[in-house]
């Protein structure tokens, strides 16, 4: 959680600011606002560092999906492919909007990959909710000609992301729409907050306009003027934007840190034979949050998992800890008990999630052990750390050997 490593005085500098007017709502009261205005502050900041032409702050990273999702144009009974790694919010934010979520194999890229994409698609697909997952990138050439060839909407969901990119463009811009997340557990937090972006100037003002129940916010007075679609309230509070601008301010420095230490610990652990990584579509895009790294087997991954927590190092396996990133652990997403009836039970599922097989990702998720990397650490930490998890890994796979 690297943001919330370095919190300080520039958090409460930006919070205080919000504090001194009492405007905590991020439109309206130009003049007892007194120039302060955190919300749009935090966008152009998120601008200047993905290069997107639009930037939307809202209440948080699952609403921007649902969001980017919406605005791209996917709605009601639309099939839209999901990666059956990721966060729950990225097929909660689906489901919300009316689709039906498809799942397609991942790869070694810990994402959705091209040839998973293409055998999972069908005449009702209407687009990709891709996920940049633990930090780093897909493959994008090969998804964008997929994506191009059968004409399918692009949304990214780069809620683990931001500050990553593919040759030299951000992740979130491959898409017609894209979203990143500050919540608590990411490169940079806002507390709660999330972000959409995208190129389009169209797309860009429905979204605006979705997440604050369709206002459209042209003029000086929120609430009299037109509204050009029904929304809902996503808003972010100027609060929680002032955190966000301070934190994003910082991720460049975060970058920096976290992708020497990942060096560091790769070019150590790559000595022990039987570790390989996860491979890294563009190394010069990671945003370094993770180390994600691969044992032989299922079996050795979750020995080593084991010595390092008896090691006190941390570090986790996404399939054996129920930490809800994998299919494996969405049993209520299998049998869809939900608080109420949601569009894709009435247009009928696409998938039997209870009997759906993806032996790739399986194979993939069940040998990969992710550990979060902190700028805090010195470069003696790291490399303490790099020599610890080596010898861990190296206990784990001699019982492999004996056994
Ligand atoms: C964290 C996360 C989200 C959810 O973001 P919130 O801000 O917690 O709503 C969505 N997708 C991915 C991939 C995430 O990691």
């Amino acid at each position: 959680m690297p943001g919330t490593e370095l919190f300080g005085s520039e958090e409460r500098k930006e919070i205080n600011d919000v504090l001194e007017t009492g405007m905590l709502f991020r439109y309206n009261n130009d003049q007892q606002r007194n120039g302060i205005w955190k919300a749009r502050e935090f966008e152009a900041e998120v601008r200047k560092i993905t290069g997107a032409k639009y930037a939307h702050a809202v209440s948080n990273g699952s609403a921007a999906i649902a969001i980017a999702l919406a605005s791209a144009g996917i709605g009601a009974g639309d099939e839209v492919i999901c990666p059956p790694f990721t966060f729950i919010a990225s097929i909660e934010a689906v489901l919300w909007i009316g689709a039906i979520p498809v799942f397609a194999e991942i790869d070694e890229t810990l994402c959705l990959s091209a040839e998973g994409i293409r055998n999972a698609i069908t005449p009702k697909t209407k687009g990709v909710c891709l996920v940049h997952m633990c930090g780093t990138m897909a493959d994008m050439d090969g998804i964008m000609a997929v994506v191009r060839e059968h004409n399918l909407i692009l949304v990214e969901d780069a809620g683990q992301a931001f500050g990553a990119s593919y040759k030299g463009t951000s992740v979130g811009l491959f898409g017609k729409t894209g979203s990143f997340s500050f919540d608590f557990f990411k490169i940079a937090t806002a507390g709660e907050g999330g972000i959409f972006i995208t190129n389009d100037e169209a797309t860009y003002k429905i979204a605006d306009a979705y997440s604050d129940h369709g206002h459209n916010h042209v003029g000086n007075n929120r609430g009299m003027e037109q509204h050009p679609v029904l929304g809902f309230n996503y808003r972010i509070s100027e609060l929680h934007a002032a955190v966000g601008l301070a934190q994003t301010r910082k991720v460049p420095h975060i970058r920096e840190v976290n992708n020497k230490h990942k060096k560091a610990l790769t070019e150590i652990l790559s000595q022990t034979e039987g570790i390989t990584f996860a491979h890294l579509s563009d190394p010069d895009g990671d945003s370094a949050t993770f180390l994600n790294f691969f044992l032989p087997d299922t079996e050795t991954a979750k020995r080593t998992v084991d010595e390092m927590n008896k090691a006190g190092i941390g570090g986790f396996n996404y399939w054996f800890l129920n930490m809800y990133h994998f299919i494996n652990q969405w049993d209520h997403l299998k049998t869809m008990q939900t608080a109420s009836k949601l569009p894709a039970q009435v247009f009928g599922m696409s998938q039997d999630y209870t009997t759906l097989e993806l032996p790739k990702s399986q194979e993939v998720i069940g040998r990969l052990i992710s550990f979060g990397i902190r700028c805090t650490w010195t470069d003696e930490d790291v490399v303490a750390l790099a020599n610890n998890i080596a010898t861990c890994a190296k206990k784990a796979m001699q019982v492999a050997v004996m056994a």
